[in-house]
């Protein structure tokens, strides 16, 4: 890990210990492949490592744990139910033996037998249905929690680990939503994509975990302006996308002008040591989906526009209405 200066994060850690293990095939294939070609292994790709062989796993145990609990419940109401079934039946059996008794002749004492075992009958019934309301009761209960623990493991498996916004997996499923939403209901969708400044020099001068509480910072500046039906995702390291679905192209640069003036204003401090770290500033791309693109060929063009911003001097956006870049109050260029 040192050798290919990866950070000592927990996911970081529980990519290496696979690999170095040989414990899941496919990711040792995935790091081999890689060192082969002599491509580097960065931050960026142990975690889109991570959340491709760790938190999918997380999310199978955690189906599998509860699809198995939820099959014991459902045994254990069966057997009450079967018991149920044969108390009623006897139950039946001991009503219809009355009926039958009260057409015949009988003296008082056997009426009298008769009356007491039907009253004890019908209390043991009362007492079995009492038993079998609590119990489906408990159950429907215990269906429930385990509903919601597996929407939360779902949601967690969406959710990225540091700054709590979308992962790469939901940003994905949130691009191919909105991409659907503008085909067949003609709804204006945008996307921007923003990256830190000078984020590597700021990571070197500061440390690495004093880098994690900027990216924190950054995504947090995002959901200011997020809407409940945006979508704010972690998109890679220090980079965001921000799925904007139902959002016309003017009031996505509006947003993306916000969000840069937002990041530029605030005096940042560290945490640890109160020592100032001065401003971060970001650079964005906005564009809007072109009927009948794929949603790759529109991250493409967002992420263009996003490199002219960073080559037209950073703390900028750029909008793919106008060729031009923009400046920093987001009007066309001179
Ligand atoms: P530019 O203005 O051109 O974007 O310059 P930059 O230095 O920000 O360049 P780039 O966007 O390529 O930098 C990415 C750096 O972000 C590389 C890596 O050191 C850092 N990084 C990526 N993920 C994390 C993370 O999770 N935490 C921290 N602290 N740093 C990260
Ligand atoms: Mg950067
Ligand atoms: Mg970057």
């Amino acid at each position: 890990m040192s050798e290919h200066k990866i950070a000592p994060t927990p996911q970081n850690y529980s990519v290496w210990i696979a690999y170095a293990s040989d414990s899941i095939p496919e990711l040792c294939e995935n790091i081999k492949s890689h060192l082969d070609r002599g491509a580097p292994i960065d931050e960026t790709v142990s975690e889109e490592l991570y959340d491709r062989f760790f938190t999918f796993r997380r999310m199978q145990d955690a189906v599998l744990d509860t699809g198995g609990a939820m099959s014991r419940e459902l045994g254990a109401v069966v057997k009450t139910l079967e018991a149920a079934e044969r108390d009623t039946a006897a139950y039946g059996e001991a009503l219809a033996g009355a009926s039958g008794q009260l057409n015949k002749p009988t003296d008082e004492a056997t009426f009298k037998q008769m009356v007491e075992g039907l009253v004890q009958a019908t209390a043991r019934m009362q007492r079995r249905s009492r038993d079998l309301e609590k119990r489906l009761q408990e159950t429907s209960q215990e269906v429930d929690q385990l509903r919601h623990n597996l929407e939360k493991v779902r949601e967690e498996a969406m959710t990225d680990a540091l700054t709590g916004v979308a992962n790469r997996k939901r940003f994905d499923e949130a691009m191919r939503k909105a991409r659907r939403g503008a085909e067949l209901q003609g709804e204006d969708f945008s996307l921007i994509l923003c990256d830190i400044d000078h984020f590597k020099r700021f990571n070197d001068t500061w440390g690495h975990q004093t880098g994690d509480q900027i990216i924190r910072f950054v995504a947090a500046c995002l959901c200011r302006y997020s809407k409940d039906y945006h979508v704010v995702a972690r998109y890679g390291g220090e980079e965001f996308g921000f799925v904007l679905p139902r959002t016309s192209i003017k009031e996505a640069r509006t947003i993306a002008e916000k969000i840069r003036s937002t990041v530029e204003s605030k005096r940042l401090l560290r945490k640890s040591t109160n020592e100032d770290l001065g401003h971060i500033t970001v650079s964005l791309g906005v564009a809007a989906y072109h009927k009948g693109e794929s949603i790759e060929s529109l991250i493409e063009r967002c992420d263009t526009n996003l490199y002219k911003s960073k080559q037209s001097g950073r703390n900028r956006i750029t909008v793919d209405i106008e060729t031009e870049p923009q400046t920093r109050n987001g009007a066309a260029a001179a």
